[in-house]
């Protein structure tokens, strides 16, 4: 029988999913609220899509918006809304919603009427004793106690009937609710990692190296390393699209597998990935940068019949240290440059920005 405290422990596992829909709000609400944004379905399926960093032109719109009105004005949202998204979107967002909520509010239902049964039946039950303790020493005692087994046998059954309903219930929302958390997962999956790779997309980069920068605490154990495959293009050129395609896979799988807590692997775009590294010394940092290198020249395209290999795979770095007040873009650029060097001076190979490299 479900007592008080199972009902409780059930309505806490409900708010946890709902905690888990809640995440995908965590970053596009504080922003809509910063910015004085009507929290509606359109315009959070706007500023979902912002946060996710999965279309730039909108990104670049807002960006604008935002630093010519501080906001973006209603018009200008619905107009972008428009133009980058559709009612599908609107759906989707407000779909998981809905069906998170409406299947919470059933089952929390189902949990009240089951209890209200369960409180019936102790009323039944006590109202059985004190009939009992009054009809001591009667003659009509062998009916009344018949009478009474009669009442408490039907109750039970009903009991049994609604407690075997609930239970069938509970497995459906279960099972609903379990497929409700995958689609949520996937969700989010869907806006911090890119699809082709499955590494952190450049959403997600640009998320944490804004917030590493402003960090105010000294960052000087902050490195940023840019990864450039070399002559891609050629193996598309070569041996087509999907070649070019599977060579990113294992990079960036090559990247994924080394990386830790402390060297995070993002897909930039196109063939460059980047990673930041905290917490190491520059010397730590380019041993790691030059693992990685030597990891990859070892990798090369295979025919995929014969498995024999086409041609080797190598990739240039440039790692760049955050200096104190350097702001993302002068840290991006400091390490493209060092990328740059790496490049020009024959690819395969790892480069340090320095600061004389700003005097050239
Ligand atoms: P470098 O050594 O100087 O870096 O030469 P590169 O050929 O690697 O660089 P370039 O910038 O000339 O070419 C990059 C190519 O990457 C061009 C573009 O078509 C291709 N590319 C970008 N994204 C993808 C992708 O997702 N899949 C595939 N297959 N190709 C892509
Ligand atoms: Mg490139
Ligand atoms: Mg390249």
């Amino acid at each position: 029988m479900f007592s008080d405290d199972s009902a409780w422990n059930m309505s806490n596992k409900l708010n946890n999913t709902m905690n888990h829909s809640a995440e995908c709000l965590r970053k596009a609400v504080p922003l809509m609220v910063k910015y004085n944004i009507a929290v509606t379905p359109p315009n959070y399926a706007l500023w979902y899509t912002f946060v996710s960093g999965k279309l730039p032109a909108l990104n670049e719109k807002l960006n604008a918006a935002l630093k010519a009105y501080g906001t973006c004005p209603p018009a200008l949202s619905r107009e972008l809304f428009e133009q980058f998204l559709s009612e599908k979107d609107l759906e989707l967002y407000d779909d998981i919603a809905n069906e998170l909520s409406s299947l919470i509010g059933n089952v929390n239902q189902d949990i009240h009427y089951t209890l209200e049964q369960t409180m019936g039946f102790s009323e039944v039950l006590t109202s059985c004793n004190s009939s009992l303790d009054e009809a001591k020493e009667s003659e009509t005692l062998t009916d009344l106690v018949l009478e009474m087994v009669n009442k408490l046998s039907n109750e039970a059954k009903a009991m049994q009937h609604t407690t075997s309903l609930f239970q069938t219930k509970l497995a459906l929302a279960h099972t609903e609710i379990s497929r409700l958390r995958a689609e949520l997962k996937q969700t989010k999956q869907d806006a911090t990692h890119d699809a082709l790779t499955g590494l952190l997309n450049r959403g997600s980069f640009d998320d944490d190296i804004t917030q590493l920068c402003s960090n105010t605490k000294s960052n000087s154990s902050l490195f940023l390393t840019f990864v450039d495959i070399d002559n891609f293009k050629q193996f598309n050129d070569d041996f087509g699209h999907q070649k070019g395609d599977q060579v990113l896979k294992i990079v960036a799988k090559m990247l994924h597998n080394k990386c830790d807590q402390l060297n995070i692997a993002y897909r930039f775009g196109g063939e460059e990935f980047c990673i930041i590294s905290q917490n190491s010394s520059q010397q730590i940092c380019f041993d790691f940068v030059e693992s990685l290198r030597v990891a990859i020249e070892r990798l090369s395209v295979k025919d995929s019949k014969t498995g024999a290999n086409l041609r080797k795979i190598s990739a240039s770095f440039g790692i760049a240290r955050h200096q104190q007040h350097d702001s993302p873009a002068e840290l991006i650029e400091k390490a493209d440059q060092a990328l740059y060097l790496a490049k020009q001076s024959g690819r395969n190979r790892v480069e340090i920005f320095c600061a004389e490299h700003e005097k050239h």
